[in-house]
């Protein structure tokens, strides 16, 4: 994920683009660049860091000059962020330049290709492989910038915004979108480009919202031309009046960057997925875990080792990976694994898992695990973090920025990058049936549409939390998979509402936590098909006996726990391992509208903050 800007008009394209990179900064932060023409040069400026450091590289060069211009801010996914991987990227001739959001997945491929045919490259992103790939086809091929645009897209698979231009005829801008947002703002003899409408709502009101797989030529002198990327059809422009305003657009019109959060899941989980699930040829593809086979193969025992949210992810992983890798796992607090004296063998793989790859705790761990020669496993969201670079390897959850404090799309897609590995090993061991293995491959596809349909009971979820917004306690509970997720349930309600809420596997209520049961304390219990079902049935049923009420969350059309509960929340069923996934969603939900009608600052909660970077 990332923020582009761009600007074809007869002003000076700086201010409108810089400008544009600040609003577009809750996308991504790590490094931001700019690409200006001025009627003689293009010049590129990119570093790393802020749109603020941007600016004062600018300046220092004196780059400012242009009525064509095109800017990114970016948030990594392919090379850490260093000056060199920023965007705008250009072409190997140097006429071509490219500002680009989301994920080329055969980019490798490509670039073997560009390579054996004498292209160069300085980056290690995919981005650099699309721009050389549309001058190929423009030079091979002898066609306009815009059809080799759409030639080239072809060739790709992926996900992509993208702005281009060439210096050879800077009054057009071609823009072309693929599972990443485009907006496309219409002035007088002007046109702006942007991930979404923040940078040019003060110029116009007029947009054109690119749908997917449609691409536009914006040239000064002809009226905006949409096609489809796949077969050239000429696409009628809709241009309609924008009525909202700056901030609610920057939370894609939530209320909150949290609920915008929750409602990214399918997305973010499809881009987790991006390159590495590939249930057609039956296989998944890892990079970090497929040249590290042989270590993972001889892999006596996984420790995994993380904080908060992520630990909980840590253990829904450890019910995954020994059920289908069948390798013991052990699942830490980093707190405590790096202060106690703990027995690491040579042949032990650490998987450290944080979403801003700067945990300290987790950091710290690492370190001791590397000095007691263990091979260390990275999963976070942060590319170029320094966890990921700490790591001996690993693999990222391409959540995007997540900006609410209360983590949730970077649990899910930990969840699911957790679960690709496992089944990776899983088939590489033969611990898995071949046929089991290609179901689950097909059926982890189908989470994200799941996932979906999981948001669908968002508002039956907000009567629910009406009613219990003032309790006092809650408790959570869940058994096998989805007992780290009552866990992580509990949390979300603690961090965000201030309420008390305890997280139990179902079983051991019956060991304390039951004393508290009375006609006023709230229980929820994640009660779906799969696992322990008949004994869940039991475990509301001791509830309901003291007089407890239950939240129930099942899966579509059960009638019984419907009949026993107070209320239900219905999620898809799916396999087992994977329903952690969808009983989260609920959870997440309910949570944030508690809070919210108790009016707490949910994206930003007291005494927290986003990243733990002390001990
Ligand atoms: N894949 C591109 C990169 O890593 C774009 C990432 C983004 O969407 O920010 O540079």
């Amino acid at each position: 994920m990332c923020g582009i800007v761009g600007y074809i008009g007869s002003k000076q394209a700086y201010q409108i683009v810089v400008k544009g990179l600040k609003r577009l900064e809750y996308r991504g932060y790590d490094s931001a660049g700019i690409a200006l023409y001025d009627g003689n040069n293009l010049n590129i400026t990119k570093t790393k860091g802020k749109v603020a450091d941007l600016e004062a590289a600018v300046f220092k060069d004196d780059n400012t000059h242009g009525s064509i211009g095109i800017g990114h801010t970016r948030w990594a996914t392919h090379g850490v962020p260093n000056d060199v991987n920023s965007h705008p990227h250009y072409s190997n001739s140097g006429d071509l330049a490219i500002i680009h959001n989301g994920i080329i997945e055969n980019y490798e491929a490509l670039k073997q290709e560009l390579k054996n045919r004498g292209y160069v490259f300085k980056s290690d992103t995919d981005t650099e492989v699309l721009v050389n790939l549309i001058e190929d086809v423009q030079l091979n091929e002898k066609v306009s910038l815009s059809k080799a645009v759409q030639i080239a897209l072809n060739q790709a698979i992926g996900a992509y915004a993208i702005a281009v231009f060439d210096v050879k005829n800077p009054s057009e801008l071609v823009v072309a979108r693929l599972g990443s947002p485009l907006a496309i703002g219409v002035g007088e003899g002007e046109y702006f480009v942007a991930s979404d409408a923040s940078p040019f709502i003060e110029y116009t009101a007029n947009a054109v919202y690119l749908e997917d797989g449609e691409m536009a030529t914006i040239n000064l002198s002809k009226d905006i031309e949409i096609l489809k990327i796949k077969d050239g059809a000429i696409v009628d422009p809709y241009i309609q009046e924008l009525k909202i305003n700056l901030e609610q657009i920057e939370k894609g019109g939530f209320d909150h960057f949290m609920l915008k959060e929750i409602y990214e899941q399918p997305n973010a989980i499809n881009d987790t997925f991006r390159g590495r699930l590939l249930p057609e040829e039956n296989i998944i593809r890892m990079e970090g875990v497929d040249s590290n086979i042989k270590k993972f193969m001889a892999a006596k025992r996984i420790l995994i080792i993380a904080c908060g949210t992520s630990w909980h992810a840590g253990l829904v992983a450890e019910y995954i990976f020994e059920e289908f890798a069948r390798v013991p796992v052990e699942v830490d607090y980093a707190s405590e694994f790096r202060y106690r004296n703990p027995i690491i063998n040579k042949d032990d793989i650490v998987i450290a898992i944080s979403q801003s790859g700067e945990t300290a705790d987790t950091m710290a761990a690492i370190k001791m695990a590397k000095d007691k020669g263990a091979f260390v496993f990275g999963v976070c969201n942060v590319v170029g973090s320094s966890i990921s670079r700490e790591t001996h390897a690993g693999a990222y959850t391409h959540a995007g920025p997540e900006i609410g404090v209360a983590s949730t799309k970077a649990f899910t897609t930990q969840i699911t990058v957790l679960a690709l590995i496992a089944l990776r090993l899983a088939k590489e061991k033969g611990s898995i049936d071949r046929e089991q293995y290609h179901y689950h491959l097909y059926e982890m596809e189908q989470i994200p549409k799941k996932v979906q349909e999981a948001l669908g009971e968002n508002d039956n979820i907000k009567k629910v939390a009406e009613i219990y917004k003032d309790a006092e306690d809650f408790l959570y509970l869940g058994r096998g998979f989805n007992f780290p997720v009552a866990l992580e349930g509990a949390l979300k309600l603690k961090e965000i509402s201030y309420i008390h809420a305890e997280g139990y596997p179902a079983a051991e209520m019956k060991h304390g936590p039951i004393a508290l049961i009375d006609e006023k304390m709230p229980t929820v219990v994640i009660a779906t098909k799969k696992g322990h079902y008949e004994k869940v049935l039991s475990n509301i049923q001791e509830v309901k006996s003291r007089k407890g009420k239950i939240i129930a969350i099942i899966n579509k059309g059960d009638t019984v726990v419907r009949e026993l509960a107070d209320h239900v929340i219905e999620v898809p069923e799916t396999r087992e391992a994977f329903t952690p996934l969808l009983t989260t969603i609920p959870l997440q939900l309910l949570s944030y509208h508690i809070a919210v009608m108790l009016n707490k600052n949910v994206d930003q909660p007291r005494n927290l903050a986003k990243s733990v970077t002390v001990e």
